[in-house]
């Protein structure tokens, strides 16, 4: 399919040529239509899919076609859960409207609050926000909302992971009756439920079919560990195999430091992101690791959630995530736009019962590889090695097309929504605690332990 099919104008499909876009993802070549033609959209998709080219070319495409834009208050609003993610997506927004008369703005915590009311009274056409930003412009009388006319909430089971229920309830009472509406979820999670019951005017199903977990270019490992041995391995295992960029995954703002002390003791330079750093501090360490000025960058969950880094290699989950459907957030970070990926996991023994319970989720093993020198001893170990190393053929295996035309892994049978977990309220990303419900499995193949192995696609 190509996009000239899609009813968007010749000055947006200019724009995505010049992008190299040559043709619309599955999500793009759905969902567009149907918003240029005016309907609420329940889609189930992560970043990584092109969702976000998905809501804002038609987005876009409508404010342009009704004319009149930069008016004194905004006619769209997108509701994200994070400060990067509303820096990621109006940065999006913007290369998607270039040469057009659209403005978009970006508000979030964090920032200076004076220079976002001067910009908003300077006139906008888009709002990317956070809730509690937004709430709190609005309160001092500088966000008018009375003429949204399009509202997307993006990655919905975050913002209520995140503990923003009430400010989601404050937002929607602020708006026009009258709108059209788009609400994007990994995970469809009871609150995130409620919320498309509430807001969404007999909305069309987008699913897709490739969530990450599913359909990936990615190579997903596990290395079982001793925990005490975890930050050695990490060392050893970004040392030896001379990552380009790797993502490391704690589940604790202090785990996160204390890794990346380690990790700068032994000679790694790193950055790290978590809810305890300053906007300026996060921002500057995700630039760093962007340009490739520092390989590693250490960041808790919520962090680095939806984060799209352009050609990333490597993510290392250095534990396992307090709620399974975290366990796709992260590896989602890697494997995006068809580019080949690495998951790379270390599994200390108390990690059992969670990690049983991400295979469940997954409905396939991920392969186990004990690296030479790390070996958990043998009743902690996961699985018994037998000697036999994986082949390229094994690797082979099971190639299909993916999201982008790109050969990708063939996917597992997939829940429709990955996983289903209760609300996670609390706001501090290291007190949030789920409670995944899904059985325990057994665990996976056997592999044979080898270092060099172990590092995979070592590029
Ligand atoms: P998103 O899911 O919106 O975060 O997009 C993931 C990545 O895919 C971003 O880097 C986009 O620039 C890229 N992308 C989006 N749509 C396309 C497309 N049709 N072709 C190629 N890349 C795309």
């Amino acid at each position: 399919m190509s996009f000239t099919t899609l009813g968007l104008s010749p000055h947006l499909l200019d724009t995505l040529n010049e992008k190299g876009y040559s043709e619309p993802t599955p999500i793009q070549s759905q969902v567009i239509p149907l918003v240029l033609r005016g309907r609420d959209i329940l889609g189930a998709a992560q970043t990584g899919t092109g969702k976000t080219a998905a809501f804002a070319l038609p987005i876009i495409h409508k404010l342009i076609s009704a004319g009149g834009t930069k008016q004194s208050s905004a006619r769209a609003l997108v509701i994200v859960p994070t400060r990067e993610l509303a820096s990621q997506v109006a940065e999006a927004i913007r290369s998607y409207g270039a040469g057009l008369e659209i403005t978009t703005i970006a508000l979030y915590g964090g920032a200076n609050m004076a220079r976002q009311a001067k910009e908003l009274e300077e006139g906008v056409d888009i709002i990317v926000a956070t809730p509690g930003r937004l709430i709190e412009l609005n309160k001092q009388g500088h966000v008018p909302l009375s003429r949204i006319e399009y509202l997307v909430f993006d990655e919905a089971d975050t913002i209520f992971d995140m503990g923003f229920i009430r400010e989601v309830g404050q937002i929607i009472d602020l708006l026009p009756l009258k709108r059209q509406n788009m609400l994007f979820s990994a995970t469809m999670t009871g609150a995130v439920k409620q919320l498309s019951e509430k807001i969404l005017n007999k909305p069309l199903l987008v699913e897709i079919d490739n969530l990450k977990a599913a359909d990936m270019t990615l190579r997903q490992v596990v290395h079982p560990v001793e925990k005490e041995r975890k930050k050695e391995l990490l060392s050893y295992l970004i040392g030896s195999n001379n990552y380009p960029q790797v993502l490391v995954f704690t589940r604790t703002k202090a785990e996160a430091d204390e890794v990346s002390t380690d990790l700068t003791a032994s000679g790694l330079k790193n950055v790290v992101i978590h809810g305890d750093k300053k906007h300026g501090a996060r921002d500057r360490a995700l630039t760093e690791f962007r340009e490739g000025n520092t390989r590693i960058l250490v960041a808790t969950d919520i962090a680095a959630r939806g984060l799209d880094i352009e050609g990333l290699d490597v993510v290392i989950n250095y534990d396992i995530p307090h709620v399974s459907t975290d366990y796709l957030h992260r590896i989602g970070r890697t494997g995006r736009a068809g580019n080949d990926g690495l998951a790379i996991t270390l599994l200390s023994s108390a990690e059992h019962i969670s990690w049983s319970k991400i295979i469940t989720m997954l409905g396939k093993n991920v392969e186990t590889i004990l690296v030479a020198g790390f070996e958990p001893p043998a009743d902690n170990a996961l699985v018994k090695t037998r000697g036999k190393s994986l082949s390229k053929e094994a690797e082979k295996k099971g190639k299909t097309a993916g999201a982008f035309g790109n050969k990708r892994k063939k996917a597992p049978v997939q829940p429709k929504f990955a996983g289903k977990r209760g609300p996670r309220l609390a706001r501090d990303e290291d007190s949030a605690q789920g409670n995944s419900s899904t059985r325990n499995s057994a665990f996976g193949n056997s592999k044979k332990p080898s270092p060099k192995k172990s590092g995979g696609r070592g590029r």
